[in-house]
């Protein structure tokens, strides 16, 4: 018997189908369902730098080219550059007209220089002849794209595409609530005109748009291109003064191929994200603000609120046999949980209740590019995966109690006499199962089983928001076990 302590040996179904660890699952204290990181909306929070922890909203973000003016990465080794200080004297030459036009050099004051330095690969920006700065932070000279202006007129240009198919967009949806008796102009209802709604989206007017598409000229296939110079096949090649193909890209403007032209990277930003569940656009998580923080204000994981399955060990899977299999379950909750081991077709199917989308909440949706998700509808149908055998559900209610961390430092468990439970800990249980594997099972294919739990669920959503539920609820959820391979005898 083997333990098999790594998380990913059983996985739980996603409401949207996918198999996942319960570590990158969340559960959605609204709809009550789990949800993955594919069933889920990703939004950007904030922007901010790793190495200086400064932060910025997205709009300078967006200015900035999401990166951060003050640090910089090595162009070699992409570690992250240092700044270094070092004395220089600055020399003053002067004619003395005394000494027969004798040059005499004076000394000043020693001065502080600095330049970059990478303490991974020791490349400094002297080695590229960057000058080295009076002041620490910034002031690196920066190299401008050559094909800067070419990249303005493109992106001037898909603006103006965007903005003409919002438009386009705007009117069929129009006409659409027009048909239905439901006519109702953006500008009646919410004030909107159409030139606000294009400021909200970010995009310009619609005069400069127009012209921006008739004025902008397609790029040209050309027939001829550069030859390559005569001795590419035949000089000898120095790999210290080349560079290699992720320093090239690193720069996407200007591509080095030689390792003098290597010039600091400005360090990318990072964001931090907040998740939303997309069937009712509540929070699933939300971190702080402040880019130093790793809390998170809002943290909807399925680990704090569904039944872990962890496998403690079972017997080898033999076609048409039976083996041991021990589990552990966990209530991760604050409240006492009741539950029960299912076949996965006993679970109830979810009675459908469908909530009409309101006229604005379309329209408004149709204004809102970045937030547009009525084509990413989570996908409630569920088949489940192909399983070699099946757990016998044992037909008992089980009592999990709360979570209670100080429980955790009791070395006792108690060993209940039950055939069921082998033993019991605050709020873990050990359950002595059987699987029991289908005649067909070809040897060595992977050998999975799939059970099916029934849980109640407290559900803590302050009254306010949960007047109008019920607090307590049963809930189910479907778990494939990995049992190895099916042996072959
Ligand atoms: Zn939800
Ligand atoms: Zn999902
Ligand atoms: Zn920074
Ligand atoms: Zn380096």
């Amino acid at each position: 018997m083997a333990y098999l302590t790594q998380p990913d040996y059983v996985k739980y179904i996603c409401s949207c189908g996918q198999l996942k660890p319960i570590t990158s699952l969340y559960f959605c204290r609204h709809c009550l369902k789990i949800r993955c990181g594919f069933c889920i909306c990703h939004e950007v929070d904030s922007h901010y730098c790793a190495n200086c922890l400064e932060n910025m909203p997205s709009s300078e973000a967006r200015l900035k080219k999401n990166r951060c003016s003050s640090c910089f990465d090595c162009p070699s080794c992409f570690h992250t550059l240092s700044t270094r200080a070092t004395m220089a004297q600055p020399r003053q030459v002067v004619q003395d007209p005394a000494a027969g036009g004798d040059t005499k050099v004076e000394s000043k004051q020693p001065k502080k220089m600095y330049y970059l330095s990478c303490f991974n690969c020791r490349w400094t920006s002297r080695d590229v002849g960057i000058p080295d700065q009076p002041v620490a932070s910034g002031g690196w000279p920066e190299r401008t794209n050559p094909h800067a202006a070419r990249v303005n007129q493109l992106l001037e240009y898909y603006k103006a595409i965007a903005l003409q198919e919002k438009q386009e967009k705007i009117e069929r949806e129009r006409k659409k609530f027009n048909i239905r008796g439901k006519y109702i102009t953006l500008t009646d209802k919410t004030g909107l005109t159409g030139a606000m709604a294009r400021n909200i989206a970010g995009l310009p007017s619609s005069e400069s748009s127009s012209s921006a598409i008739a004025s902008f000229v397609p790029s040209q296939a050309k027939e001829e291109v550069e030859e390559l110079p005569e001795d590419i096949f035949t000089k000898e090649v120095n790999l210290n003064q080349i560079t290699s193909m992720p320093q090239r890209l690193a720069s996407p403007e200007w591509q080095p191929s030689s390792v003098s032209r290597l010039h600091p990277l400005a360090k990318l930003l990072s964001v931090k994200r907040s998740q939303r569940c997309r069937a009712c656009d509540h929070n699933l998580t939300k971190p702080e603000y402040n880019p130093g923080s790793i809390k998170f204000k809002i943290e909807l994981l399925a680990y704090y609120h569904v039944p872990e399955v962890k496998i403690i060990s079972h017997e080898p899977v033999k076609p048409g046999g039976k083996s041991a299999l021990l589990l552990k379950l966990t209530n991760p909750t604050g409240h006492e949980m009741q539950l029960r081991l299912l076949q996965p077709e006993d679970i109830p199917p979810p009675e459908e209740k469908e909530e009409p989308k309101s006229i604005e909440k379309s329209l408004e949706r149709s204004l809102n590019l970045e937030k547009d998700t009525s084509s990413l509808k989570p996908m409630e149908v569920v088949c489940p995966p192909a399983a070699t055998s099946r757990v016998r559900a044992p037909d008992a209610t089980l009592t999990l109690a709360q979570r209670d961390d100080a429980a955790e430092y009791d070395d006792d468990a108690q060993h209940d006499t039950n055939d069921i439970i082998m033993w019991r800990k605050s709020n873990k249980l050990a359950l002595r199962l059987e699987v029991e594997t289908a005649e067909g099972a070809a040897g060595g294919a992977a050998a999975a089983a799939l059970v099916a739990l029934q849980y109640s669920y407290r559900n803590t959503v302050p009254p306010a928001a949960a007047a109008a539920q019920p607090r307590d609820h049963t809930l189910y959820t479907t778990v494939l076990l990995d049992l190895g391979t099916v042996s072959s005898n």
